[in-house]
């Protein structure tokens, strides 16, 4: 195994939330990087919003980027949980105290951590779909684009979300994303009619869905709702369908449920986004010769337990501290992997187990869930928690074991 020296210079391939905060805490740990993205440019209004957690923003705090996240997010403190004839399940979290984390619009994350890259000198370029990938241990790394154009440095990260081309180019053998039977949609509404406790998030298992609603400021709705789904639908499939079809389908599913769920359906007249979720089996090696994948691309999870985005960052200051103190590449991409894989894989089977509750829609399996529901929430909010959100990862450690 080759011993390579520090590093120079990395390509990073995907502008998502991995690829941001990875070139970030590069440049922090003096190395140079280019954040190619495939989209022909930035979008700050894609995406519906997500659940920031509190491990997340830790690691955004290394950046000094926390403060923006807790003016513009909602606070969670606490998650009330209902069953379908409103009856309260259970509460999870502390009502005091520092939150969960911030429910926030996905595009002021990519807005938050794009600024920050530009501002701190790293290059963003667009309509750069990764093709083709040539890669060796001795510190080297030659990729194309689909528009011919190509670029080189020392080592690739592959930042590039669930259906990476990074990883279906160095790991062929990988196993695909696997469909939970869920998709999620969801949208924003205008309204100071919507009661909602503050710092409160509201979650049902509805008569036919899933429904969860938090309110900012006391003047915006973020709603979203999971349902069964057949099949194995990709997010432009279900984008293709028209939207006035979603809103008839989804009025029809929440007509029957508790206040206020049919009127924040009802009276959604913005876009409804629409979202499968997929996660990804546990991939044995997350890295080969000069490349490392990191975030989706090697661990994407469903959004049930809100942990996506913050394991991506915690991913990047993970890897960057590596690669700062471990001068063998091979050996800072595999430390890099000793210190995620547990913790990550934990995450995504148990934000999955979370999943499979949403399917019950039979009146038995009802019966069982909402039963069993009140023991579940009781040693989630005794702390048993508490390793997913007080997870911290301090920049002036060494990385070595
Ligand atoms: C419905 C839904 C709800 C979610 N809710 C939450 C939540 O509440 N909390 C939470 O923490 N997480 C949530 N997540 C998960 C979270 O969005 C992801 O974990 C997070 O975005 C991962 O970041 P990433 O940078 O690894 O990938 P992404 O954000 O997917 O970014 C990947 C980037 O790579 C680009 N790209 C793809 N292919 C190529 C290519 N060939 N060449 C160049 N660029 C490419 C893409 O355009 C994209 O910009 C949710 C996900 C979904 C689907």
């Amino acid at each position: 195994m080759a011993t390579i020296g520090n590093p120079k210079k990395a390509v990073i391939i995907g502008c998502g939330i991995a690829g941001p905060a990875t070139a970030l805490f590069l440049k922090k740990a003096g190395i140079d990087s280019v954040v190619y993205e495939a989209e022909a440019r930035a979008d700050d209004y894609s995406g519906l919003f997500l659940h920031l957690a509190r491990n997340g923003l830790q690691v955004l705090k290394e950046l000094g980027m926390d403060d923006q996240i807790r003016r513009e997010g909602i606070p969670m403190h606490a998650m009330k949980m209902y069953s379908g004839k409103g009856k309260l399940l259970g509460i999870v979290g502390e009502t005091a105290g520092e939150p969960q984390g911030y429910t926030i619009k996905r595009g002021m994350l990519h807005k938050a951590l794009r600024e920050e890259a530009l501002r701190q000198g790293i290059s963003i370029e667009y309509g750069k779909r990764l093709k083709s990938v040539d890669a060796n241990e001795l510190r080297r790394v030659d990729v194309t684009f689909e528009d011919g154009s190509t670029a080189s440095g020392d080592f690739l990260v592959g930042c590039d979300g669930i259906n990476s081309r990074v990883r279906k180019i160095v790991m062929p053998a990988a196993p695909a994303p696997s469909y939970t039977g869920l998709i999620s949609f969801g949208g924003f509404l205008k309204s100071d009619s919507i009661a909602c406790e503050p710092g409160t998030q509201t979650m049902v298992f509805g008569k036919r869905a899933f429904f969860g609603y938090s309110v900012r400021n006391g003047e915006e709705v973020y709603w979203f709702g999971n349902m069964d789904y057949p099949g194995e639908p990709s997010r432009r499939e279900l984008q293709s369908i028209p939207q006035a079809e979603w809103r008839k389908t989804i009025n029809g599913l929440y007509e029957d449920d508790i206040d206020p769920i049919p009127e924040i359906v009802r009276s959604t007249k913005d876009e409804i986004g629409a979202y499968p979720i997929y996660d990804m089996p546990p991939l044995s090696v997350w890295h080969d010769k000069s490349v490392v994948l990191l975030g989706d691309a090697v661990h994407a999870t469903s959004p049930n337990a809100g942990q996506g985005a913050s394991m991506a960052l915690e991913d990047a200051i993970v890897l960057a501290k590596c690669i700062r103190d471990i001068p063998n590449m091979q050996l800072a991409f595999a430390e890099f992997q000793h210190a995620r894989r547990d913790r990550v894989e934990r995450i995504v089977q148990y934000s999955r187990r979370i999943g499979q509750r949403k399917h019950a829609t039979h009146p038995v399996q009802v019966f069982f869930r909402d039963l069993m529901m009140p023991l579940f929430l009781k040693s989630a909010s005794k702390g048993s928690n508490r390793w997913m959100y007080d997870y911290k990862v301090d920049w002036n450690d060494k990385a070595v074991r």
